[in-house]
Parts: C-alpha cells; structure tokens; sequence
C-alpha cells in the first residue's frame, strides 16, 4: 500500500476521532448544566419570594391590626364602665378610640387588598413547583440518556484512538511527523487535488508536484497551504 493511502486512512481515522471528541463536548456541556431546569428553577424562586411576601404582608398587617385593637378595648372599657368621670377626659378617650379604630380601619382595607392577592401568588407559586417538579423529572431522564451516550461515545473514542494508534504505526516518523505538524496547524492535513487546484487552498498546483502525488513513497505538499495532496 502507498504512503499517501496509508496518510489519508490516518486522517479519516484523526476525522473520526475529533467528531467523537466534539460529540463527547457536546454531551458533557448538557450533563453540566440545563437551561430548562436553571429557568424553571428561577421561575419558581421569584414565585416564592413573591408568595412569601404577600404571606409576610399579611402576617404584619394582621399584628397590626391586633395591636391596635389591643389598645382600642381597654380605652372602650374606660368609657363605659364609668371609671372616668371627667367629661374632658371622656371626650379625650373618646377621640383616642376614634383615631385608632380610623387606623385600625385603614389598616384593614390594606389586609382585604393583600388577602386578594393571596390565592394568586399561591396558585402562581404551586404552578411552578409543579414545572419545577416536571423539569427535575425531564432533567434525570435526560441526564441518564446523556451518561449511557456518553458511555457509548467512549467506548468508541477508545477503539477509535487504539486504531489511530495502529495507523500511525504503519507510517515513517518523518512523514507521522509531518503529517502531525500541519494537522496541527491546518486542523486538515490532507487536500485533494480537484482539476489542477488544491482543496484546500484553491491554488492551482503545478505539474511537477501533481506527479509526486503518484510516488508510492513519497508525499507530495501544497507549495502554498503545505498539505499532503493525492488525486483521486
Ligand atoms: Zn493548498
């Protein structure tokens, strides 16, 4: 067999493996992380706060509340149990009750308005528990669909890489080297010659270089982007 057939099979081969490499990235970049779950985590963190606010609000409101009508009884009880005779004093309690009920009042309209938005902010937060619960559940679906791909994929980068070993095993260092050099470079070492042009560069090839691509032992270089060439 040619070198240059034995140079082209080790570049499909170093195709292959960098397909299973980019494939491998792929699927360990989705078993880092999901957006599914990371927005529906969120989704459901601002639904929480937003509940748990309301939950709050209404807590304050009733203290409140309850402390204002904790000042209200015993200033009613004074006004009619006849503890307070002085009449001033009784207009004084009289107008004190007054003041703390119109508080107490306001402060209950602000309780009735919270209490309205309640059953909403929990209907909204239970909703997304329930996407949360449902995104965790796709998630460890996907993550054991991921690991069993991820197993296959290195298993195949594993036979994959002990033929690549095989292949550059059957080629002279000098020309492994070569052949190394510019994938690194080039990330395509090997170029066909269509009509008289390289491949991979488009420049036209001359004859003298296209002969050498016939040599069973030689490989014939792209004067311009330096890779190996072969017709065919
Ligand atoms: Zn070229």
């Amino acid at each position: 067999m040619s070198l240059i057939t034995d140079v082209r099979t080790l570049q499909e081969i170093d195709d292959e493996v960098a397909a299973l490499e980019s494939s491998l990235a792929e699927v360990d970049a989705r078993l880092a992380r999901s957006e599914a779950l990371e927005a529906a985590e969120a989704a459901f963190a601002a639904a929480d706060a937003a509940f748990q606010e309301v939950r709050r609000a209404q807590r304050d409101l009733e203290a409140a509340i309850a402390a204002l009508t904790a000042k209200i009884v015993p200033e009613e009880t004074r006004l009619y149990d006849g503890s307070v005779r002085n009449p001033k004093e009784l207009t004084a309690i009289q107008h004190e009750v007054e003041h703390l009920k119109s508080q107490r009042s306001g402060l209950e309209d602000r309780l009735l308005e919270v209490m309205e938005t309640f059953e909403a902010a929990s209907a909204a937060r239970a909703a997304a528990e329930a996407d949360l619960a449902a995104a965790r559940r796709a998630r460890a679906a996907d993550i054991e669909a991921l690991e069993a791909k991820r197993a296959d994929l290195a298993a195949r980068m594993a036979a994959a890489r002990a033929r690549r070993d095989a292949q550059a095993a059957r080629i002279p260092p000098a020309s492994l080297r070569l052949y190394d050099d510019i994938r690194r470079r080039r990330g395509h070492a090997v170029a066909r010659i269509q009509g008289s042009s390289c491949t991979g560069c488009r420049v036209a090839i001359p004859e003298s270089i296209r002969r050498k691509t016939f040599d069973p032992e030689a490989l014939a270089q792209c004067p311009n982007c330096e890779r190996i060439l072969y017709v065919g």
